[in-house]
């Protein structure tokens, strides 16, 4: 005994029905009906969700001609089971949308689709090209729309040996059972799939995105139930930008290139103090020092790696001073330079660097004048250096 199914109405949901044969196979019951209007992933579209018997379906699998429901618990004799409508609305909206793009994008730019996917929000088609037109894409968006607004009939055809043949010139398909899913002068397909039976009932379609994708068009869409979510989260979002930046919607993006701006001239203008600070900190510390002979200056500064090199590049123009500047980084690692005046007799950079190398496994180097690196954090750094 066969299942029946109705996947030429797409609105018929709810069925009752006769529990035909029972599996159950690795702790799993899977119920066979004698009719249902479940659908079982195929072709790309996902599997019905709904319930039977009072227990949600949880998964679905042709046997041969009988469906099999997945339940919880074992159940027979007649019972009766719903599709859950608006998942069921969904995939059929993203489904025939992919039908009328693809149609569109044939006739236009004699592209075919290579590709289709469906995500959490939204859907994917992939073109075996890339149009020139560089309006392309809202073209293609806005005669979609034009044609979900004239409310064309789906029409499902059961072809002749003949006609299925001639549309489908690599035989591949089962000429037997095969369907023909057509928008009148738009689209002939050949699919077994569930459609929206208007157009109407898609409400509308974005194109959200299109990229380059080898050497094809990846075109992102959002349509239907889907579209309205889309576009609700998305006002949202703006609302909430709005707010923060206290600007009408529209003036969003302006606000932010502003802002944009505004934070690039404060990093410049800061980074001028910060450089008249260091070298003002460094100046003061040089003067500090008694420098009638060779002075080695070590300490560790709370300041970034950045600023530190600027400080050890400025010391060190002074005859008779090295520097070993050490400054703690945020992952709690430091950063290490050694560096003199070139006329500095008594240390050579590289040398005293490669002792933190062999010592405690710092990574850097550099020449007699200047070395530096990261590596641990080092207490102590003076008593270090003493020993
Ligand atoms: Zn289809």
């Amino acid at each position: 005994m066969a299942t029946v199914t109705y996947y030429d109405e797409v609105d018929r949901l709810a069925f009752t029905a006769n529990v035909i044969d029972i599996i159950e196979e690795n702790g799993e019951v899977w119920v066979g009906l004698d009719e249902s209007t479940f659908y079982a992933e195929a072709g790309g579209m996902l599997n019905d969700e709904g319930e039977l018997a009072g227990q949600p379906v949880l998964d679905l699998k042709w046997v041969g001609d009988v469906l099999y429901h997945r339940l919880q618990n074992k159940v027979t004799g007649n019972i009766s089971g719903a599709v859950e409508a608006k998942h069921r609305l969904i995939k059929t909206q993203i489904h025939t949308c992919q039908h009328l793009l693809s149609a569109l994008m044939m006739k236009h730019y004699q592209l075919d689709t290579v590709g289709h996917h469906v995500h959490t929000q939204g859907a994917d088609i992939v073109f075996d090209g890339f149009p020139e037109d560089p309006d392309w894409a809202q073209k293609i968006q806005d005669e979609a729309n034009e044609l979900i607004f004239k409310n064309l009939l789906v029409e499902i055809r059961y072809p002749s040996k003949e006609e299925a043949a001639k549309n489908d010139p690599s035989g591949s398909l089962d000429h037997d059972k095969i369907r023909a899913v057509i928008i009148p002068d738009i689209d002939y397909n050949l699919c077994g799939c569930l459609h929206v039976p208007n157009l109407n009932r898609i409400r509308g379609v974005v194109i959200t995105s299109v990229s380059k994708s080898r050497g094809g068009a990846l075109v992102q869409f959002v349509c239907g139930e889907q579209l309205l979510q889309y576009l609700s989260e998305r006002n949202q979002l703006l609302n909430e930008c709005s707010a923060l930046l206290a600007l009408p919607q529209m003036q969003v993006k302006q606000g932010l290139e502003n802002l944009k701006q505004q934070l690039a001239n404060a990093n410049f203008e800061g980074n001028g103090w910060r450089l008249k600070y260091l070298d003002l900190w460094a100046d003061s510390t040089v003067a500090s020092l008694d420098l009638s002979k060779e002075t080695i200056y070590v300490n560790t500064i709370d300041t970034d790696v950045k600023s530190l090199q600027h400080l050890a590049s400025r010391m060190v123009r002074t005859p008779n001073l090295a520097v070993i500047l050490q400054a703690k980084k945020e992952d709690g690692q430091a950063h290490v330079i050694v560096s003199r005046h070139p006329d500095f007799g008594s240390l050579k950079a590289d040398e005293v660097f490669n002792r933190l190398k062999a010592e405690f496994g710092y990574k850097g180097g550099g020449n007699p004048n200047t070395a530096q690196g990261g590596g641990p954090y080092i207490e102590n750094l003076t008593a270090w250096f003493q020993n």
